[in-house]
Parts: C-alpha cells; structure tokens; sequence
C-alpha cells in the first residue's frame, strides 16, 4: 500500500514553476500574476486568501488582494472585475467565494474572463471541460488527476466511482476522468444521497474518489481488495487530545480502508494542499496562453 503523498507533489510543482517563473524574469519578460478579490471579513476567508497570495509569493508570481467592504454593491464588484479582465498584469482572477447575500454569484463568476478563469467556475470553462476541449479545470479535481498521474496509477478503461456531485469536486473529477486523454479515459460512475446502498457501486470501484463531507463514511467493507483511494473530505471531528479540542478527518476510515488500498491519500496531506498547486499552475497556464 503507498500513501499517496499531496504535499510532496504539491511542493513539487511549487518548485517547477517557481523555476520556469525565475526563467520569465532572467529573460526580462512579464511574471505570471494572480489577484485575489475578497469581500467581507469572514475569517476562513482571509485565511485562504492569505495562503494563497503567500504561495504566489514562494514562486514569485505577481499576487495582489483586493479586500472590499461587506457591503460594496453587486456594480462596484462587477466593475473592479472588468478592469482585471483588462489589465495585462494579472494573468488569473479569483474571487473568493462566498460572496454576502446581496451579491449574486452566478454573476460575479461569469463577469471573469473566460482567460482568466483560474478557479474554473465560469460556465464556459465547465462546457468545455465536459465536451473535453483544454480548459481551466478546477483547481481541486484537477489536483486528483494530477496526483493520479505523477503515481502513475492507470486510469484507462479502470471504473472510477465518484461519490458527490457538487459543482466544485464530484462533477468535475467525474468529467475530467471521462476525458478520451492521459490520465483519464476512465468508466466513470457518480454517487450520490439518493443511492440507496451506495457500497453497491463503492464496491466495484478500481479508483474510489470520496468527496462527500461525511467524516469516515466509507469503511473498509464498503471497498474492494486493491482499490485506489482519493478522499477529498475535510472534517473535523472532536478530540479532547488535541490542543484545539478536534482534529481533521477525510470521508474514508483511513485505518481500516488503507489496510485493502493499493494506494490511498491521507487526510490531512493528500489532496488538500493540491488546490493552491493547481490554482498557480492554472494562473501559469493562463499566462502562457493569452498573456506572454
Ligand atoms: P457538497 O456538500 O457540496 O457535496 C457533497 C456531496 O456528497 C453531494 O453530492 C451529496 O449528495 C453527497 N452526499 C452527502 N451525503 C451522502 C451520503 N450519505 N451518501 C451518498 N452521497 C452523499 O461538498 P463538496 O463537494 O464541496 O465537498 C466535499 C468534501 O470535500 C467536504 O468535506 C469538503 O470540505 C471537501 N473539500 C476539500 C477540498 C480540498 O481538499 N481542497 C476542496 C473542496 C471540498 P446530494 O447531491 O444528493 O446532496
């Protein structure tokens, strides 16, 4: 069984680009660059924006945060948006997301270039990902195939059991494994609550990617000998040995599901720290594309 280790991969790719950026600069060309837009003070928030302006930082990508009021209208955002679309300085634009109440979000995701759509929310950058043209996946399944990929674990023709269907994790991993390319060309099945015994699908899973925010759902007995696991789950869970009184725990029983896997990520270390990889690999491949 091999621990599929995230962030080893993630600081692998970090350390790629962080080269390919410091080549941008000894050439004396423009550096890839990635705002941030956050409105409101919601503590989650301000910490993963932190993160990620710090991880463009390392690999000295251009990185600017926008912090706006709480209560800035649905205008101002959309206007401050188009001035990025058009500012050759910014390669990728993210807006963290949630917005408060008053904004609509739809909105807010299609006003962002379809150029500059690092997070891969934009319903453009979804159409073409599911008629499989090249476009921004987002950040957290392509995270999962890149994982898959730098393992070397076999995905062609190989039955990939999805469970979830949100937008942002199920859907997309289950339209990038589908993909006739390397590192897909999967059978792919999604699950989700309305299954009635979803271990009736989980059981025939040759990859088995868990996305559905249920601390320790999947147990051993609900998986086959072998079975390549990718838990995306992140859960915190209650644990008065901890200084903070819980600790953080996947969808899988890692124990016991590891004892069967061939392969298998660990909660916390596996995918998580994949999704800032990808968002500054997205924003590299955005400069690349449209603004060298
Ligand atoms: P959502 O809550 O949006 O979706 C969960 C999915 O799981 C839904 O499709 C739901 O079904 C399904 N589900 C829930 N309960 C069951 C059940 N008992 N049986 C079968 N299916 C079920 O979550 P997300 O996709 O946003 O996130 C999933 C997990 O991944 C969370 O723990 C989240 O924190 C984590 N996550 C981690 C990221 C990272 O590592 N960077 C990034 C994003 C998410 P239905 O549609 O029918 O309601």
């Amino acid at each position: 069984m091999i621990i599929i280790d995230g962030k080893k991969v993630a600081a692998d790719i970090r350390s790629e680009l962080k080269d390919k950026i410091s080549q941008l600069k000894a050439e004396g060309k423009n550096v890839p660059g990635l705002v941030a837009i956050i409105v409101g003070d919601d503590p989650a928030s301000q910490i993963y924006v932190a993160s990620k302006g710090k991880a463009c930082e390392e690999i000295g990508m251009r990185t600017k945060t926008e912090k706006l009021s709480a209560d800035i209208s649905e205008a101002e955002l959309l206007t401050l948006i188009q001035s990025y679309n058009q500012n050759k300085d910014y390669h990728g634009i993210l807006v963290q997301l949630p917005l408060p109440k008053h904004i609509d979000e739809d909105r807010v995701i299609e006003t962002i270039s379809p150029k500059k759509d690092v997070d891969g929310f934009h319903p453009i950058s979804v159409g073409n990902l599911v008629i499989g043209k090249d476009t921004f996946a987002s950040c957290t399944p392509a995270g999962i195939q890149e994982l898959l990929m730098r393992y070397k674990i076999e995905t062609k023709g190989k039955h990939v059991v999805v469970v979830g269907r949100s937008n942002i994790v199920g859907k997309p991993i289950a339209n990038i494994m589908l993909q006739k390319a390397d590192g897909a060309n999967s059978i792919v099945t999604i699950v989700h609550s309305a299954a009635n015994d979803i271990s009736y699908y989980t059981k025939q899973a040759d990859i088995l990617i868990a996305a559905i925010g249920k601390a320790e759902m999947i147990k051993a007995d609900m998986v086959k000998d072998g079975v390549v696991v990718i838990d995306v789950g992140i859960n915190r869970i209650h644990d008065p040995t901890k200084a903070k009184g819980y600790r953080i725990v996947g969808d899988v029983d890692f124990e016991n599901v590891s004892k069967k896997a061939s392969f298998i990520t660990p909660v916390p270390g596996g995918v998580g720290p994949m999704t800032i990889a990808m968002l500054l690999s997205n924003t590299f491949k955005a400069y690349k594309l449209y603004g060298e």
